[in-house]
Formats: structure tokens, C-alpha cells, sequence
């Protein structure tokens, strides 16, 4: 097939669809589809909600990333591998394609809990972290300035479902904002804030001396911390937890849920190979197993060869990005397919607006100091050079001071 007319359709704009399109340009025709009209750099949607930084930063158009792109902004309805076409709702004519790159990622798993969908919020894109931050001004605006210490902690009762990372990372910025608002608004008492998991400890998977620290900035943060700890359900006014056999109701302005992730269901659909948890099996390539011109990456495949702390997480995403690109380019050419062996960038936790800890080769760096490593570290992270200088510009010159809850009308 001639490689410049190809058709390469990319399915989803986040890490591994965003990232392929950048290295493919002159491939072929490319068309990239997403539900959204922008790349969201999921590590730092918690500095979004703080106004640490802004939208254009860490949310920037395909339009301005993207030359000779063409983007479709819409739900992909289908995916029919035998047909080469993909349907997309509201539009007649499906498209077609020569070369397919499947990175839809994965959705909010909310494990069947009762309610859990209905009322409480996720936390995976910048219109979720609007809500929560609305949620949070809203319920303080509703709080008199004459209110006993007790009214405003229960009125001001927020619980995080999910003990990893994002848990850790956003109970602490929550804390932070409405400490910081409590104090400005001139009001009695403190925020109850609330991290619930299942299992026994709180960030599975990281080494116990981030782990350390990470307990110590939870208990300076004052959040309160179940562990072995199910929800049972969850209503409009707060939530039950169970904990070793016996029920307790909690009345909560806001529940956030970040527990797990669930397969995109159009992956759940698609009839190709896959591992017991639904991942799509691919070769060292990327490529799906008996589609030679598909490859998946990201969220939704499994890759061999990838340590069990990668999996998941943007920085394999970003790093197969490379390889697929480089591979279509090759299928296209008619050249041989490589792989690549991806490796740990080490990883970075944000705790609460002036804290961070940094692991990196083993060592973990924590404090304010490691905040300004974070940004640096993510700053090197965001896609094209010239989005990175604007970015890196704007946070050396204007601060990522953040920015309080103030009364809605303001
Ligand atoms: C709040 C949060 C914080 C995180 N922090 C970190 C971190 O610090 N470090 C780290 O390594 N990882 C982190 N992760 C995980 C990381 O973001 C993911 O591993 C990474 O985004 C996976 O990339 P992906 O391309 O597979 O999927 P995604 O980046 O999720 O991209 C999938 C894209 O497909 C689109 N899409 C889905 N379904 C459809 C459809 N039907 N039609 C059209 N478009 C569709 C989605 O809107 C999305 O844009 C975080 C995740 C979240 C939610």
C-alpha cells in the first residue's frame, strides 16, 4: 500500500493515542478520534483543582498540538476489525482505515456498589474536577460564619473512596483548599476529611519509605484513614461504610471515587485476544494478536515483558506512544517491526498544594522542594516543545500559587 495516502485511524486522544499521532506526521492520513476536543495530562488534574495550574496548561486542544490531523470529535459507537471500520454515534458513514491504533484507556470501576454511580463523583477529567470543586464551594458557601466547630466539620465532611495514589493525592489537596477557605472565610472548626480503602494499607505497590512519608502528610493533613474498610452503599447525603463485619453511616457534602478502573467497554466487545482481566493481548510490536495492521497500547493492552508497577499508568502509555509510532511506520514500509523494553521514569505524588514526594532510582525526595521537581519532572512530560516552553514559561513567571475556593459570584 502506498505508505503517504495509508489511512491510520487513532482511536482515543489521551497518552498513547495523543502521543502516537505526534510522532507520525507525513505517515499517512491521519485521524485521530476522541469524546473530547482536548488531551487531558491526567498526573496533574490534581493541581487543576487547586488552581495550582489552569486548564490550557495541562488540558490543551488537538488543534494546537496536532499539524495535519485530522481530528473527529465524537463516541465511538463500534469497532469491526473484519470490516477495517469504525462507527461513531451520530454520523452515518463509519470510517475506514488501512492502519488501526486502539488506545481508548480505561473508565471508573465502580465494582457494583450500590448507588456508588448514581451519587458519587469521579475524578478523571477536567470537567469531573469542575464539579468536585463546585461541590466544595457550594457546601461552604452554605455554612454560617456564626457556626459551632462541630456544624462546619460535618457540614464540610468529604470522603475519598480508593487508597492509591490518586487517593492520597487528592484527599490532600481537598484538605488543603478547604482548610485555606475555612481560614479565609473567617469560619469555627476544620474540614473532615476522609480516605476509605479495602485493603490494608494505603498506595499498594509503592516502597515503604514513600509510604512512611505519605502516612506522615496524611496525619499533618489530618485525614482520617479506614483501612480494611468496604463501602456498602452510597445515597445522595453520604455513604455506609462496613468494617470488620459492622455497618457506620456517614453523612458526606461530596464522596469521591477513585477506586480501580474498569475495561473501556468497547475493548469488553471487541473479539480479540485478551488476558483474564480483559486487557487486550498484544505482541512485542503492539500489535494485536492476529491483526497485524491493529495495535493496541496504553490502559487496554498487555504488553509482556512490563513490570507490574507499570501497568496502568501514563508513563507506559507515553513510552509505547514511541513504539507504535515507529512500528506503523514500519508496517506501512514494509520494513520489520521492533520492540522496546519500557522502563520505571519514577514516580511523583503530590501532597496537598505545597508538598510532594518524588521517587526516583530508588531514593524518594519529599517536601516543598520536591514540588518544584514534580512540575519540572511533568513539565518535560507535556506534549510538543513549543506547549512545554509556553508552560514552563507561564509557571516560572505568573507562580502556581493556587487558587482558593472563593464564594461562587466572585
Ligand atoms: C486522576 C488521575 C491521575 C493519574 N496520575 C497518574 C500519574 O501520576 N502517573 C501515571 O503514570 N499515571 C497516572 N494516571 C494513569 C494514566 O493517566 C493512564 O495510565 C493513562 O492516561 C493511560 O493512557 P491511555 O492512552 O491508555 O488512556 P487515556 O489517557 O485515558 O486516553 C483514552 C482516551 O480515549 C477517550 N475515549 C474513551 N472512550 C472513548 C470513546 N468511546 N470514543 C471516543 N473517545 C474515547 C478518552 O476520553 C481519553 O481521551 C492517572 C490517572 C488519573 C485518572
Amino acid at each position: 500500500m502506498p505508505s503517504k495516502t495509508a489511512k491510520i485511524l487513532i482511536l482515543g486522544g489521551g497518552f498513547g493515542g495523543l502521543f502516537t499521532a505526534l510522532d507520525l506526521p507525513g505517515a499517512g492520513e491521519i485521524t485521530l478520534v476522541s469524546d473530547e476536543d482536548h488531551f487531558t495530562f491526567k498526573p496533574m488534574l490534581y493541581e487543576y483543582l487547586s488552581g495550582e495550574v489552569a486548564a490550557w496548561h495541562i488540558a490543551p486542544n488537538f488543534s494546537e498540538l496536532l499539524d495535519d490531523v485530522k481530528i473527529v470529535r465524537g463516541d465511538v459507537s463500534s469497532i469491526k476489525l473484519e470490516n477495517r471500520s469504525v462507527s461513531i454515534e451520530g454520523r452515518q458513514a463509519p470510517l475506514t482505515y488501512d492502519v488501526l491504533v486502539l488506545a481508548l484507556g480505561t473508565t471508573t470501576n465502580y465494582s457494583g456498589v450500590e448507588g456508588a454511580e448514581e451519587f458519587t463523583l469521579p475524578f478523571r477529567t477536567i470537567s469531573d474536577a469542575n464539579h468536585l470543586r463546585r461541590r466544595m464551594t457550594e457546601t461552604l458557601d452554605r455554612i454560617q460564619v456564626d457556626a459551632a466547630p462541630q456544624d462546619t466539620r460535618e457540614a464540610l465532611t468529604f470522603v475519598v473512596v480508593g487508597g492509591g495514589a490518586s487517593g492520597v493525592e487528592l484527599s490532600t489537596k481537598m484538605s488543603d483548599l478547604l482548610r485555606d477557605a475555612v481560614k479565609r472565610r473567617a469560619l469555627r472548626g476544620e474540614p473532615r476529611v476522609i480516605i476509605v480503602e479495602m485493603t490494608d494499607r494505603l498506595v499498594p505497590g509503592m516502597g515503604d519509605e514513600i509510604r512512611e512519608y505519605v502516612e506522615r502528610e496524611l496525619d499533618r493533613h489530618r485525614i482520617e484513614v479506614h483501612t480494611r474498610t468496604r463501602v456498602a452503599r452510597v445515597s445522595k447525603t453520604g455513604l455506609t461504610l462496613e468494617h470488620n463485619g459492622r455497618e457506620t453511616e456517614i453523612a458526606a457534602a461530596g464522596v469521591v471515587w477513585v477506586a480501580g478502573v474498569r475495561m473501556n467497554p468497547l475493548i469488553e466487545k471487541l473479539d480479540v485476544e485478551k488476558d483474564k482481566r480483559g486487557l487486550i493481548l498484544v505482541e512485542p510490536t503492539l500489535q494485536v494478536r492476529g491483526h497485524q495492521n491493529a495495535f493496541a497500547l496504553g490502559d487496554i493492552a498487555f504488553y509482556p515483558d512490563v513490570a507490574p508497577t507499570l501497568s496502568g499508568t501514563a508513563q507506559l502509555a507515553l513510552q509505547q506512544a514511541h513504539l507504535c509510532a515507529r512500528n506503523v511506520r514500519a508496517f506501512l514500509n514494509g520494513e520489520r517491526l521492533t520492540t522496546k523494553h519500557f522502563v520505571e521514569l519514577g514516580e511523583a505524588l503530590s501532597l496537598g498544594t505545597e508538598h510532594a514526594a518524588v521517587l526516583s532510582a530508588g531514593k524518594v525526595m519529599a517536601g516543598p522542594l520536591a514540588r518544584q521537581a514534580r512540575f519540572a519532572m511533568y513539565t518535560a512530560r507535556l506534549p510538543t516543545w513549543h506547549h512545554r516552553l509556553r508552560v514552563g514559561a507561564s509557571w516560572f513567571f505568573e507562580g502556581t500559587e493556587p487558587r482558593p475556593l472563593q464564594p461562587l459570584g466572585f
